[in-house]
């Protein structure tokens, strides 16, 4: 399914019960569970570069968004600042909040936004396509802000990414590539999901699709940052070190250089921290699991006690605690990707530091080879995809 057959059907929506034409594994790519190495590998373990080539360069989409946020961090705080002003707005203006109110209840009248939405309460996952439709229609012809849609997706999928989310939304509204903007067209709707919309409503699913706005013009938000300089990084310490999982990165087997002594792990999930209003039960499920998930296959891989905290009241005087109690220096973690984790981690460093600790981040070799190729568009790092892959040991 990671072959040509992937190329020539990942645009359909076939509907919850049937999204087997993608795969489906953006919840256990984005908490790296799976890593993208791990996942390029099996598909060059069944298939040519050549032949895989769309759903690589799918995978690096998300390595190329995440690399470009990481040098401009200030897209993310922008992004916050944005969302919080637009929920405040909407305590002042009942029929803005009315309007956002059906948006996210799916009861805007647009029979196939509607589906979108009860799929996205319910389930967590939307298709790519469904994702660029509906926040098209979101902006454009429901016309609310796009930092609401993107809150909204952020809290409740469970593949719910700092860097996917945020950018694929700045893109659809105009602001990622100047000028151009992502259009919801019935045709192309009715060509890629009538399948699924005439089987799942009737014949009443076309019912809205002639109110969908034509002749869009991008949306006003801040342009683009210059890119600046990856954040520093460190290598692992010598001696025994605790280990840190979060939801950004389960998979320190594949990270934590071999003969690292590992003394103690600690898991913690922010899934709450998303977003004001918390995060969807689908996406808190999912993230709390997959925490616990990591921290026991990291316990039974490094014979090390293993403690899960709790993100309430104060998770960073929680690690203190933990780390103080076993007596433990040197922390080690996954880079914190630009997100809303990341903050934590940085406070959990100063305070570290007050009391003689010191926490380390360590960055991928994925991210290390492809991220210098994330400062300017998508096609640049594509170019380098064959060549990364090769220094990775992949694809040749
Ligand atoms: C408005 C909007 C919001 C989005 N929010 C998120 C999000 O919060 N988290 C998230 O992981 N993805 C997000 N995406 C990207 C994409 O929709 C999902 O990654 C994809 O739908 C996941 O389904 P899949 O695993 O079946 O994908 P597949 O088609 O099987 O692709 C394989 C993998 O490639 C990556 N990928 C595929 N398409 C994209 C893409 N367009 N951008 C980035 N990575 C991609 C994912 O890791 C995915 O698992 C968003 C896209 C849009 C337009």
């Amino acid at each position: 399914m990671m072959g040509r057959s992937y190329a020539q059907s990942r645009n359909y929506d076939y509907g919850r019960t049937a999204h087997n034409r993608v795969s489906r594994l953006s919840p256990w790519i984005r908490t790296r569970l799976l890593t993208e190495s791990d996942v390029v590998a099996a598909a060059l373990a069944r298939h040519a570069l050549s032949s895989a080539e769309k759903f690589v360069q799918e995978v690096c989409w998300r390595t190329y968004w995440k690399g470009w946020l990481q040098h401009r961090p200030s897209v993310w705080t922008a992004y916050l600042e944005q969302r919080d002003q637009d929920l405040d707005r909407l305590t002042a203006d009942p029929s803005g909040a009315a309007a956002y109110e059906a948006a996210i209840t799916g009861q805007t009248g647009i029979a196939v936004f509607d589906a979108w939405m009860a799929e996205l309460l319910e389930t967590g996952y939307l298709h790519n396509h469904a994702r660029m439709w509906a926040s098209s229609i979101w902006i454009y012809t429901l016309g609310l802000p796009w930092a609401l849609g993107a809150d909204h997706f952020l809290r409740h999928l469970i593949d719910g990414d700092a860097a996917s989310n945020t950018l694929g939304w700045r893109w659809v509204a105009g602001l990622h590539t100047q000028g151009k903007t992502y259009a919801a067209r019935a045709s192309n709707i009715e060509t890629y999901a009538g399948d699924r919309f005439s089987e799942e409503c009737g014949p009443g699913w076309r019912s809205g699709l002639d109110r969908l706005a034509t002749g869009i013009t991008p949306v006003a938000g801040q342009a683009n940052p210059p890119a600046g300089a990856l954040p520093e990084v460190s290598s692992c310490p010598d001696g025994p070190v605790g280990l840190l999982l979060t939801e950004e990165d389960l998979h320190p087997m594949s990270l934590v250089p071999t003969g690292t002594q590992v003394t103690a792990i600690a898991g913690l999930c922010l899934a709450g921290a998303r977003s004001p209003g918390g995060a969807g039960q689908p996406a808190r499920t999912f993230a709390e699991g997959a925490v616990q998930s990591g921290l026991d296959t990291s316990a039974s891989y490094w014979s090390a006690p293993a403690t899960s905290l709790s993100a309430q009241p104060d998770p960073v005087a929680q690690l203190c605690t933990w780390a103080r109690d076993h007596h433990l220096t040197d922390l080690v973690t996954a880079e914190p990707p630009i997100g809303w984790v990341r903050p934590h981690l940085e406070m959990l460093r100063i305070r570290l530091a007050s009391q003689g600790g010191r926490l380390h981040y360590l960055r991928r070799d994925w991210d290390a080879r492809f991220w210098p190729h994330a400062r300017k568009g998508f096609f640049a790092l594509k170019k380098q995809i064959p060549d990364v892959l090769a220094t990775l040991g992949l694809g040749r």
